[in-house]
């Protein structure tokens, strides 16, 4: 499998190549591809792809991705040495920026999802009857949500991270852990201070750093939380009022302790009637 990629957008989106390669590498091996194919990728602005949308498929207006298959004779029989041309996917990163906000979520996710979307019409999926959508989006989610992450490996994260710990007053270690919708683990512990009212809570501190490296409201998954406490370690007002403007309600949140003990719950659960921007209109 080879990428040839080329990106007329800003310098920042060079970064898609490694990130498409590994994409490719997930869908070819999630369908059990085994011929060697190479792949175009371009990048361009909402201009050119409106112009590219006009004169092959007669619709003058931006679109976010067009593929183009050019290998499409299943009969054919392939040399696996020569590699063939599969198609070509044209994105616009000026509709992914658009659509990322639109969904809440990165623009790295959406410009992930629009890839493996071209990537699986190259490939002869389609979605414009409903029964071949179910198939084509099933797909999408199954190679996107990559490495479904066990709620256990999670909790674990969460107990590693109490090592994270800055807590020389209460000596009270808590960890936690949250999980991206592509796998991704971000770490956050209590950080304590002389000047007790500026402690500052694991929860809040895993939630900014995974806001701090680029995640949107829409790409959290899960997060947990662990401390050496009699029952569930549960999160304080303060985390969960910070929780429900951060997390998506339906991202679920796993309080546990150094026992084992797990108990799952959501934001409705632990924050109902919170505080929200509608309160300020
Ligand atoms: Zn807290």
């Amino acid at each position: 499998m080879e990428l040839d990629f080329i990106n007329h957008g800003p310098a920042s989106y060079d970064a898609f190549e490694n990130q498409f390669s590994n994409l490719t590498e997930k869908v070819f091996n999630h369908l059990g591809i085994k011929e060697n194919y190479i792949v175009d990728v371009i990048i361009v602005d909402n201009k050119s792809i409106q112009e590219i949308n006009r004169d092959y498929r007669k619709n003058d207006k931006p679109t976010d991705v067009i593929s183009f298959a050019f290998f499409d004779d299943e009969n054919e029989t392939i040399s696996s040495d020569i590699p063939l041309s599969l198609g070509q996917i044209v994105i616009s990163y000026e509709k992914a920026e658009e659509q990322a906000k639109e969904f809440g979520h990165s623009v790295n996710r959406e410009m992930s999802f629009l890839f493996v979307h071209g990537m699986l019409h190259l490939l002869g999926y389609d979605h414009m009857k409903k029964n071949d959508e179910i198939v084509m989006f099933q797909l999408q989610d199954e190679i996107l949500g990559g490495h479904k992450m066990e709620k256990n490996e999670l909790v674990t994260k969460a107990i590693e991270a109490r090592e994270l710990s800055y807590s020389p007053y209460s000596k009270f270690k808590v960890g936690a852990a949250v999980l991206t919708t592509d796998g991704k683990v971000f770490l956050g512990a209590n950080i304590e201070n002389s000047a007790y009212p500026l402690c500052m809570c694991a929860e809040r501190n895993a939630l900014y750093n995974a806001y701090m490296h680029g995640v949107k409201k829409g790409d959290i998954a899960a997060l947990a939380l662990a401390a050496d406490t009699e029952g569930p370690c549960a999160p304080c007002g303060a985390c969960r009022q910070v929780m429900s403007e951060l997390m998506p309600k339906s991202a679920p949140i796993f309080m546990a302790n150094l026992k084992g003990l797990v108990q799952e719950t959501s934001i409705d659960e632990l924050l109902p009637f919170a505080f929200s921007e509608d309160d300020l209109k």
